[in-house]
């Protein structure tokens, strides 16, 4: 016997008369007298059972959010009774039976409670129209992020979560190694490396949904520890192309997903960034023309990014976006003598003032890839952590480049939401912790002890 013939989002007009099961969380109970009402709800909607005097009884032991079955016969509603926004505003239904399958304790939780409180309980949190549907939107953005991709012949390809620390861009997660007992991997910040190798594999086309870790402070638009991009490289392919694909992928994306949503330009505008310096003074300018309108969306791309960031005080270079980004090739001979001049081949993408990702062209000569390295200011050491990559381009390199969008940073932007953590199902705090599951946590000596590592005293 099934446990719910239906949910609770299903039933109209034209089942009166059916015998049904439903299966859901009590939203709410309303007692009049010998009789009373039981709203169910659950992820498809809510829907009303009359609870005559027979069962009255038992409504009385029934708290917010225990979960019941509910077995009755659906009635129409009488027509001054009718509710049009509830798919189920038709109908009721007539309990004939009510089976408790967990009674709730008194939730812990209510509008007034800290963030804190609210992330501890996420998963009741989370039942929460609003989170439902932001997390049904993500659902259903990834999905046509997937299948666009398919279609145009990408092939989505995981790639290691534990691998090799190395000295760029943020500070790296370091898992120790028992069975390499003082050897540490490192959790992938992106999987920049993985797919520059799987271009020169051979597979022309990549996509992952990836998830990225950075030991960084959390700051509004950015989850502490970890987020996902949609990770994408092609082979043989010009800025112009990576560009267009992108947009193409984004207009489609909002059309379907997010109708309601408005793209203020088509194709998105293209500025250099000394002109938006100049203009904005900041590379990801906001160009909605009405800010407080909810539903316009201001996509922007900037490109033409210096190579560097300006000179550090002991004479070396920091790349802009990434060492194997590509400098344009009328600026190579530059290199030499004004790095700082230097053009690159760097995209981002910015959306509503916010940056939404980036990219480039990469590298794929191992000559200029080393003199970067150089620039950078990296010694024989700092090279040996990339040798993999210098040597993988001696063996036959294609052309390549890619972009890797944040998902929840867009999401976030296209939703219009507060907070990043609304787009995300189980969000770390500000202060990085997974307040819910107590992460991070200490661990038990023994698990020490077989990586052979001593906890220095606290300070
Ligand atoms: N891996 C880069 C990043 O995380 C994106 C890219 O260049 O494709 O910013």
């Amino acid at each position: 016997m099934d446990i719910r013939t239906h949910t609770c989002g299903e039933l109209t007009k034209k089942f009166v008369g059916k015998k049904v099961k439903l299966c859901g969380w009590i939203d709410s109970v309303r007692q009049q007298g010998k009789i009373g009402f039981l709203i169910l709800r659950d992820r498809y909607g809510v829907t009303q059972c009359f609870v005559g005097k027979e069962l009255s009884d038992k409504l009385a032991d029934l708290r917010k959010d225990s979960v019941v079955q509910v077995l009755g016969i659906v009635n129409e509603r009488p027509k001054n009774q009718v509710k049009k926004e509830l798919s189920t505003g038709e109908i009721e239904i007539k309990s004939e039976e009510i089976n408790v399958l967990t009674l709730a304790d008194p939730l812990p939780l209510d509008e007034n409670a800290t963030e804190d409180t609210r992330l501890k309980y996420r998963y009741i949190d989370l039942r929460k129209k609003e989170l439902q549907d932001a997390i049904r939107k993500r659902h259903e953005a990834v999905l046509f992020m997937r299948d666009f991709l398919d279609k145009k012949g990408f092939y989505e390809i995981t790639t290691p979560i534990l691998t090799k620390s190395s000295p760029e861009g943020a500070r790296d997660f370091l898992v120790p190694s028992r069975l390499h007992l003082g050897k540490f991997y490192a959790l992938p910040q992106s999987p920049q490396q993985y797919k520059q190798l799987l271009m020169l594999a051979g597979f022309d086309k990549y996509f992952q949904i990836a998830p990225c870790f950075r030991d960084e402070d959390a700051r509004a638009d950015r989850s502490p520890g970890e987020f996902y991009q949609l990770d994408m490289e092609m082979s043989f392919v010009t800025q112009e192309e990576i560009l267009k694909l992108t947009e193409e992928l984004f207009v489609n994306l909002i059309k379907k997903v997010f109708p309601e949503k408005k793209i203020t330009e088509v194709p998105f505008p293209r500025l250099s960034y000394s002109e938006v310096m100049k203009q904005y003074k900041t590379d990801k300018p906001d160009l909605r023309k009405n800010k407080k309108d909810s539903n316009e969306l201001a996509f922007a791309w900037i490109v033409d990014f210096p190579l560097f960031e300006e000179e550090m005080e002991n004479g070396h270079y920091a790349p802009m976006h990434h060492m194997f980004t590509m400098p344009k090739e009328s600026d190579l001979k530059l290199l030499d003598k004004e790095p700082g001049k230097v053009k690159s081949y760097q995209h981002d993408l910015v959306l509503n003032g916010l940056e939404v990702g980036g990219g480039s062209i990469r590298i794929h000569d191992s000559k200029i890839q080393e003199k970067i390295f150089d620039l950078i200011g990296f010694t024989k050491e700092h090279k040996k952590y990339f040798n993999h990559m210098l040597e993988a381009f001696r063996y036959g390199a294609p052309p390549h480049g890619g972009i890797a969008p944040g998902i929840d940073r867009v999401l976030m932007a296209i939703m219009g939401t507060k907070s990043i953590r609304d787009v995300i199902a189980f969000p770390k705090n500000k202060e990085a912790r997974d307040v819910m599951m107590g992460a991070p946590s200490e661990v038990l000596p023994g698990q020490l002890d077989d990586l052979n590592i001593e906890l220095k005293k606290k300070k």
